[in-house]
């Protein structure tokens, strides 16, 4: 349910709303829209009729929800969202694009590629400190310790990080160290996490399950949502699809499909996408032509000796391309680059 305020209700009467709410045993959630605030009434609503609020003074409608997700669906917030990473806005009209490595490797790899990263005009950087990995006999990722470095080349770069957490522990050292909470597509449907993001300060990125559907993603959006923590950005990182001359199938057209229903900025990462160096440049392209706020790209300045996924990262000079083409198509749709955070 949705409790939809007058343009000019007064902060008391949205106040005597939520109360209301809360007294039901009910779960109120305001949301602030450029036009009006709305409530998200979440909570087993059962025999519990909370219909007769629609009297309080202020209270503009009361809308039932007829599909399971409520909290990121333009009914709740007509207007896009734009979430703060670390100082970068990301949503609006503003495009980030989101560079690193898979994993962080070593100090001297880190600073390296982040240096790339900040000098090709990326704003956000990525890299795992832990590493879901298809073979436990692979590497893992350094845990705390590329945590560390990850701060540290926040510090130096001011680059705000990006970082997957892979379970409850690791999601409470990637809070601490972190401005993006990742929620990887292994993980999408890893409820127990999700409610544990949800109830993180932290932004969370939520990367779509590679057999996701669209309300499927949403409705993991929805859990993180439900618990009070509304900083989601969603990300497309391509779908199992019969097609083999690509890692994953990037499925674009879930960009403009996701826009239509739901507030959330949504970005779209052709790195895992495709697993394909070469795919890389065009498919951002692509994403950015179809309306996404931005892109993820994974970057190595010596791919080869990467140890996960160096056959799909780009190499520092493309990534400097990439930015450039991505900025120039933003602009043809009318919207930006995000400035990225001045060098302190
Ligand atoms: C990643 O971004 O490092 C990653 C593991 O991605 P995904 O969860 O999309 O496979
Ligand atoms: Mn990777």
């Amino acid at each position: 349910m949705l409790i939809v305020m007058e343009a000019g209700a007064r902060p008391e009467q949205i106040e005597a709303v939520v109360r209301h709410i809360e007294k039901m045993g009910l779960k109120a959630h305001p949301i602030p829209g450029a036009q009006r605030t709305a409530i998200g009434v979440t909570g087993r609503q059962g025999m519990k009729d909370p219909g007769f609020v629609e009297n309080f003074p202020g209270v503009k409608e009361v809308i039932h929800v007829s599909h399971s997700y409520k909290l990121v669906s333009r009914e709740a917030k007509p207007d896009d969202s734009v979430i703060s990473v670390g100082g970068v806005d990301v949503g609006g009209t503003g495009v980030v694009v989101v560079g690193g490595p898979c994993a962080v490797e070593s100090i001297d790899q880190t600073r390296r590629i982040a240096e790339s990263i900040k000098l090709g005009g990326g704003q956000l950087f990525r890299g795992g400190a832990y590493k879901p990995r298809t073979s436990p006999y692979s590497f893992q990722g350094l845990g705390e310790q590329g945590l560390e470095i990850l701060a540290r080349v926040r510090e130096e770069f001011d680059l705000p990080i990006v970082t997957e957490a892979i379970d409850e522990p690791t999601l409470k050292l990637v809070e601490q160290y972190a401005d993006c909470i990742q929620i990887g597509a292994r993980n999408m449907q890893n409820f127990s996490l999700l409610k544990t993001a949800g109830r993180s300060r932290k932004p969370v990125l939520l990367k779509r399950g590679m057999s996701a559907t669209l309300e499927e993603l949403l409705l993991s959006a929805e859990y993180i949502m439900s618990e009070g923590n509304y900083n989601v950005i969603l990300c497309e990182r391509g779908v199992r699809t019969f097609s083999d001359h690509t890692r994953n199938t990037v499925d674009l057209s879930i960009v403009p499909a996701i826009k239509r229903i739901s507030h959330l900025p949504i970005l779209v990462d052709p790195s895992h996408g495709t697993g394909k160096r070469n795919k890389v440049l065009p498919m951002s392209r692509a994403s950015i032509a179809v309306g996404a706020d931005g892109v993820l790209v994974e970057v190595h300045h010596k791919p080869e000796e990467a140890l996960s996924d160096g056959p799909q990262a780009i190499l520092p000079a493309t990534f400097a391309q990439l930015v450039r083409e991505v900025d120039a198509i933003a602009q043809v749709l009318g919207r930006t680059l995000q400035p990225a955070l001045a060098t302190s």
